[in-house]
């Protein structure tokens, strides 16, 4: 339709949405290191879980593996990175001993939780993770400490299950993109079942996915729609998504570019919200805003629940190609 005709939409964006500092650091780990040592430059598992993010590194030179078995023989002088998702300590271990020479990429609010686990563990106690099976993040926390020693526990059911395996103490800690609201109701069962459990300060959820959560539950109730930017293997994209069901919008969808907006499965809209998850980048965001924009006539206003101001440094093998 014509510019004149298009139907009124107003656009409301979360703020905090997109880029965490954690995927910021990781991406830029990529890049420098492809600017520093030149290509290929070797990335164990999607560096962050957007295929966007992944493809644009790869036409700059980067090779992304599964397993770093996987990288040739004679390019084990290349510098491989591990994601940002963290890995078992069984990974920097083998690159050790075939002489490889990695960066590690792992967010360093995820390796605060590597850390509590293992300060658990020395002090004698069963280590109870929160958090989704098969998720990356959950692998290599669970691979920082010898097998069974550190317990999964998914959901409230499994919390109410859950049966120590000695006389040990009990400690809990968490993945860092899950549902604030899900955690707490685990978090409750195994307090009131164990009252002695060891908890961390608050629980092991990263800034990021709280802020994004919180601007998510602001807006929801206001628009008849709300689209995540992101991937359906991102842990805390899919968090928002369901979080916006919850807070009470009637369509909440996960969305990974413009091309795959479901027009047929959305009702005519006047209002609608957008966020994006930790690994998304604005520029998604835009291309969906523009797609709306040849259907309707766009408003577009930010609601901001949160400022944030953190950011990371890079490894020390980097530090000075930034510069
Ligand atoms: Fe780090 Fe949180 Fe971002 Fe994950 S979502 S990379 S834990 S800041």
């Amino acid at each position: 339709p014509s510019a004149g005709n298009r139907p009124p939409l107003k656009v409301l964006l979360c703020a905090p949405r997109g880029f965490c500092a954690g995927v910021d650091r990781a991406v830029q780990i990529v890049e420098l290191a492809l600017e520093r040592f030149g290509a290929p430059v070797y990335v164990r598992h999607e560096i962050v879980h957007n295929k966007f993010v992944v493809e644009s590194l790869k036409t700059k030179g980067a090779v992304f593996v599964e397993e770093l078995d996987e990288i040739p023989d004679g390019h084990h002088d290349r510098p491989v990175v591990f994601s940002a998702h963290g890995v078992p300590k069984s990974v920097p271990e083998d690159a050790r001993s075939r002489n490889m020479f990695y960066l590690d990429a792992t967010c360093p609010l995820v390796s605060k939780v590597h850390k509590e686990a293992e300060i658990h563990f020395r002090r004698g106690r069963e280590i109870v993770l929160i958090g989704h099976a098969g998720h990356p993040e959950v692998i290599g926390t669970m691979g920082q400490l010898p097998e069974g020693a550190v317990r999964l526990v998914e959901t409230v059911e499994d919390a109410r299950a859950f049966e120590p395996a000695g006389d040990r103490p009990l400690a809990w800690i968490t993945q860092t993109t899950l549902s604030v609201d899900d955690t707490a109701q685990i978090v409750e069962v195994l307090t009131a079942r164990f009252p002695d459990i060891v908890a961390p300060h608050k629980d092991d959820i990263c800034y990021a996915t709280t802020n994004r959560q919180e601007a998510v539950k602001a807006v929801a109730p206001d628009v008849e729609a709300l689209i995540v930017v992101g991937a359906p293997n991102s842990s805390n994209s899919q968090r928002l998504r369901e979080v916006a069901e919850r807070a009470g919008c009637p369509v909440a969808l996960l969305v990974q570019r413009a091309a795959d907006i479901p027009w047929d499965a959305l009702p005519p809209l006047t209002s609608l919200g957008i966020t994006a998850g930790a690994s998304a980048p604005e520029v998604l965001v835009e291309e969906i805003i523009a797609a709306f924009a040849e259907r309707y006539e766009v408003t577009v206003d930010s609601v901001r629940t949160a400022e944030e101001t953190i950011s990371f440094n890079l490894p020390r093998a980097l530090r000075e190609a930034a510069e």
